[in-house]
C-alpha cells in the first residue's frame, strides 16, 4: 500500500531524518514506536505531504508521490493524498462546527457526495466510533476521549486506504485513552490498513501485526510485536523499551 525509501528530511541543520525506510501493507497495523524526537512525525507528515522530503521515494498504491527527491504534478500529488487519511494528536476537530457537520464537511465539499447521503453515512460512522448521541453536539461539549473518536470517524468519511495517527491517545487523560484504543482495535480487526505512532505498547504489542522502531531518524529494528516485545535485539530497544515498561 506504502512504500517510503531512503527517505530524508532535516530543518536547518538538524538532520530528522537519515534515510528512514518504511513499508506498509494491505490490511495491516504498522506500530511507529520510539523516543521523542527520533522522527516519528515529522516521517508521518512527510508520507501525507504535510512536509516535503530533501530525499528519498514515496510510493502510494504503487504511484510515484515523491521520487528520488522530485515530487509528481500537483493534481497527482492531490489524487493520491485523498488515499491517506490522518488523526493527530490535538483531534483538531473544525471547533465552529457541530460533530456531525465536522464528518461531512470533506465529503461534501472536497468529493462533493449529496448533503444527505453523507449525513446518513457519516451518522453510521459516529454509531461506530460509538458517538451516535453526540451527532449535533460541538467539540467543546465532548470529552477529550469523545473529540478524539469524531476525529476517527472524520477521517474514516473520507474513505481512506491508509489510516494514519499520531499519538492519537497522548493528549487525553489516562482514563480515556482506552475508549479511544478500542475503536481503533476494532479498526484494526476490520483490516483497515492503519499506520500507529504510540506511547501505548500494549497498543503495539496486541493490536499491531507488526512494529517498528525509530531512533535518532533512522529505523533501528522492525518485526513482529510478540517477538520484538520479548527479546528486542538492537541494545537502543533494549534501553527504550526498559524505560518504557
Ligand atoms: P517525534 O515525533 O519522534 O517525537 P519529531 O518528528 O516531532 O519527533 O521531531 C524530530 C526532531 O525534529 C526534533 O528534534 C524536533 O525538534 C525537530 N523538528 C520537528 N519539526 C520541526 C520543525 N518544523 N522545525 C524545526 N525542527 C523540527
Ligand atoms: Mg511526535
Amino acid at each position: 500500500m506504502l512504500k517510503a525509501t531512503d527517505i530524508r528530511k532535516s530543518f536547518g541543520e538538524l538532520k530528522v531524518l537519515k534515510g528512514v525506510g518504511l513499508e506498509v501493507n494491505r490490511g495491516e497495523t504498522l506500530a511507529v514506536i520510539g523516543p521523542s524526537g527520533s522522527g516519528k512525525s515529522t516521517l508521518l507528515r512527510c508520507i501525507n505531504y504535510l512536509e516535503r522530503v530533501d530525499g528519498g521515494t514515496i510510493e502510494i498504491e504503487g504511484e510515484g508521490l515523491v521520487t528520488a527527491g522530485r515530487y509528481a504534478a500537483e493534481p497527482e500529488i492531490k489524487r493520491m493524498r485523498r488515499k491517506l487519511g490522518m488523526v493527530f494528536q490535538s483531534f483538531n476537530l473544525f471547533p465552529h462546527m457541530s460533530v456531525i457537520q465536522n464528518i461531512i464537511e470533506a465529503p461534501v465539499h472536497v468529493l462533493g457526495e449529496d448533503k444527505a447521503k453523507a449525513e446518513k453515512r457519516g451518522v453510521g460512522l459516529l454509531d461506530k466510533v460509538g458517538l451516535a448521541h453526540k451527532k449535533d453536539n460541538y467539540p467543546f461539549e465532548l470529552s477529550g476521549g469523545e473529540k478524539q473518536r469524531a476525529a476517527i470517524a472524520r477521517a474514516l468519511a473520507m474513505n481512506p486506504d491508509i489510516l494514519c495517527f499520531d499519538e492519537p491517545t497522548s493528549a487525553l487523560d489516562p482514563e480515556l485513552t482506552g475508549e479511544v484504543l478500542k475503536v481503533m482495535q476494532d479498526l484494526a480487526k476490520e483490516h483497515i490498513t492503519m499506520v500507529v505512532v504510540t506511547h501505548e505498547m500494549g497498543f503495539a504489542r496486541q493490536v499491531a501485526s507488526r512494529v517498528v522502531f525509530m531512533d535518532q531518524g533512522a529505523v533501528v529494528e522492525e518485526g513482529d510485536p510478540t517477538e520484538f516485545f520479548a527479546a528486542p535485539k538492537t541494545k537502543r530497544a533494549q534501553d527504550f523499551l526498559g524505560k518504557m515498561l
